[in-house]
């Protein structure tokens, strides 16, 4: 298997965190990617010289193959190729006045990197899991069939029998929390059982946005456009995140008519139609339409019950019928919501000790809630950056100050990762306001901290228990 080198600028800027500038411009600036083989265990990088090879592997070997892990999380190889560029203009060895003042730049302001546990191999397909971006917990297996999604989940079936043939693209709207991502998900996880070895991409748009810039910047935009299209099925979530941004919705284009043109399966998903899309170029609305559009409504009373039964099942509460009614009562919006009250339910019966769920306490969870507090996230707690800086605090032992903090110590930049990644993908909140919370970060630190996460919760073991922990905090 091969992996595409979308993610090599993503290593360049996670480099960047950890060297100082002119070392990064020196070094590191022109380090470009070749080919990994061997399963994604070796990487083959092209440098200008030998001298800047060298250098890399004398002063930055570990942090370098670290940054690297990042992201090509199975690489245990790297492996240089000197590459002299004929046409460019000769590349000039860094002065020695440069590299004394590289010297002492590090000397004054010395960066203490711990060694990182190596990624744990797991077996040889991970890696590709981890680039589809595939979250294992959003399978069939777990999704509540009722009547609001029955029509989406035949043509999801219909799609994996028949992909890139029968419906092309599929495009799934619904409002939040009716179970979009869950789906495009659960689909992605079922093509990959059954196709094993298919090139499958799992996108937010606003993620596929945010490379795109990345790709500009780097003047990498051909390489992007082709790590794109060579995928076998590409699952977009949450297109309305492109609107207003016409560069993206132009690559977004090229990559539709290129897969589309190769039957290659393209779903996508949204909170609206496609004729409700805002600031969207036309001919992209017009190829939502070319496919199948289906939406999620939300659930009936009936559906409510039945979803409420599976949960409570499988979060070991042993709810009565009476009870699941009432929560199906009280919790008309959407599936996040009932997940909401039922995270509530669990902690309060756990710190009970007893066998049965109290009918007072019931009563006082469901009447302490009022539709504005659940709506949209689990539980109020989340709701609030602030304590999720003290949760991961909390578990990382790193002061909230230093998590505010510009810090690169290993510890305290893990912790400051895990803090933005809640802030993502548990409260919703866009890169450039977890920045501002997070004490004035760019964008782009934010947008890379996200992405180390997303890849590490799958890889590595120590991550995943962390992320749990301020999960068990955050729900008490
Ligand atoms: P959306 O993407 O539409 O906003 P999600 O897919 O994120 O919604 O769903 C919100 C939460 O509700 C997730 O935790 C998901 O697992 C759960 N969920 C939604 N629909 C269902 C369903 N039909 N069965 C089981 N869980 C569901
Ligand atoms: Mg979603």
């Amino acid at each position: 298997m091969s992996v595409t080198h979308n993610y090599w600028p993503l290593v360049l800027e996670n480099l960047k965190e950890k060297v100082s500038s002119s070392t990064f411009k020196a070094f590191f600036s022109r380090v470009e990617f070749v080919s990994t083989s061997n399963q994604g265990r070796k990487i083959v990088l092209a440098v200008p010289s030998a001298f800047n090879r060298n250098f890399i592997e004398k002063k930055y070997k570990q942090d370098f193959k670290n940054s690297i892990q990042a992201y090509y999380p199975s690489v245990i190889h790297v492996e240089y190729e000197i590459h002299q560029d004929q046409e460019a203009l000769p590349i000039p060895s860094p002065s020695q006045q440069l590299l004394d003042n590289i010297e002492e730049q590090e000397k004054t302001a010395p960066i203490n990197f711990q060694e990182v546990t190596q990624p744990t191999l797991l077996s040889s397909y991970l890696p590709k899991k981890t680039l589809n971006n595939l979250n294992p917990k959003y399978t069939f297996e777990n999704f509540v069939v009722t009547r609001n999604n029955e029509l989406a989940v035949n043509v999801a079936h219909s799609v994996i029998r028949q992909p890139g043939t029968l419906y092309n693209p599929v495009f799934l709207y619904g409002k939040v929390g009716l179970g979009k991502t869950h789906l495009l998900q659960a689909i992605g996880q079922k093509m990959l059982e059954e196709r094993p070895s298919i090139n499958i991409k799992y996108i937010p748009a606003e993620t596929f946005a945010n490379q795109y810039i990345l790709a500009v910047q780097k003047r990498e935009t051909t390489q992007f456009r082709e790590y794109y299209r060579t995928v076998d099925l590409l699952l977009i979530d949450d297109i309305q995140f492109i609107s207003g941004k016409e560069a993206t919705q132009e690559a977004f284009f090229y990559t539709f008519n290129e897969l589309h043109q190769q039957n290659k399966q393209i779903i996508i998903t949204s909170d609206r139609p496609p004729k409700q899309q805002a600031a969207i170029e036309e001919r992209l609305i017009s190829r939502f339409e070319w496919g199948m559009v289906v939406d999620i409504h939300p659930p009936s009373l009936e559906d409510r019950i039945a979803i409420i039964k599976d949960k409570a099942l499988r979060f070991g509460l042993p709810l009565d019928d009476k009870q699941i009614l009432q929560i199906a009562s009280k919790v008309e919006t959407n599936v996040r919501e009932m997940e909401g009250v039922l995270n509530r339910v669990k902690a309060i019966y756990n710190l009970s000790g007893r066998t049965e769920i109290g009918q007072q306490e019931l009563d006082k969870t469901l009447s302490g809630l009022t539709s504005a507090a659940v709506n949209l996230n689990l539980n109020v707690k989340y709701q609030n950056p602030e304590s999720i800086i003290l949760a991961v605090s909390r578990v990382m032992g790193v002061p909230k100050a230093e998590i505010m903090g510009k810090s690169r110590l290993q510890d305290v930049a893990m912790a400051r990762q895990i803090a933005m990644w809640f802030m993502k993908y548990e409260l919703n909140l866009s890169f450039p306001a977890i920045g501002k919370v997070l004490g004035g970060k760019d964008h782009s630190t934010i947008l890379h901290g996200c992405q180390k996460i997303e890849t590490c919760r799958i890889n590595q073991i120590k991550v995943q228990q962390q992320i749990e922990l301020v999960k068990q905090i955050l729900n008490q």
